[in-house]
């Protein structure tokens, strides 16, 4: 069977021998721009491409929609964890959740297709339901305050909200950064009388 990779691998080549890869950050190996992005795995939508990132610039998570799952979540805990004991001095990192427009991932809404998912795979409809980045603008909101109110993430870490327009190649920012720890001390503030 022909592997896709095989045409890629005279760049590959190329990379090896222009030593690039010798610029290593240090352990924790924590990159260089001191960004954690969250986007989609939709092709059009890769941040080394509309950020313009070179190599070992920030740590890359893609997901259907750029939604943040648990299993985001619990990436996010083990990195901040590794700062938190392996660098506690920093520099923490901001991660920066990016929803795009016109994303794949709203095919679910079509009921027919997400309960034939949910028949095939097992997984649970109505989360299947809650999955699309129908408005990113709203579901970036709503995955930021996911990793606020995550008891595992870092306080020290920062939290940011963008849309990636596939219309215009531009990426808008929906919500300014924030540390993770400022609405966790909202929350543990006592009531005003
Ligand atoms: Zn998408």
């Amino acid at each position: 069977m022909l592997s896709h990779i095989t045409p890629l691998l005279e760049r590959n080549r190329v990379f090896a021998e222009n030593g690039t890869w010798r610029n290593t950050p240090r352990l924790p190996f924590l990159p260089f721009k001191g960004l954690y992005l969250i986007t989609c795995i939709d092709p059009r939508t890769d941040p080394a491409d509309f950020l313009g990132l070179q190599f070992s610039e920030a740590i890359v998570a893609r997901t259907v929609g750029g939604r943040v799952t648990d299993a985001v979540i619990q990436d996010l805990a083990y990195i901040g964890y590794l700062v938190e004991t392996l660098a506690p001095e920093g520099p923490y990192f901001e991660v920066a959740v990016i929803h795009h427009t016109n994303c794949g991932s709203r095919l679910l809404e079509e009921p027919e297709l997400r309960h034939g998912f949910a028949e095939r795979s097992g997984y649970d409809e109505a989360m299947l339901a809650r999955l699309p980045a129908s408005v990113p603008g709203e579901s970036v909101k709503a995955d930021i305050e996911k990793i606020f109110s995550a008891p595992q993430v870092s306080s020290r870490i920062t939290v940011s909200g963008h849309v990636y327009h596939t219309e215009t190649g531009r990426l808008e920012t929906v919500i300014e950064p924030r540390l993770v720890i400022e609405p966790k001390i909202r929350a543990q503030a006592p009531e005003r009388v």
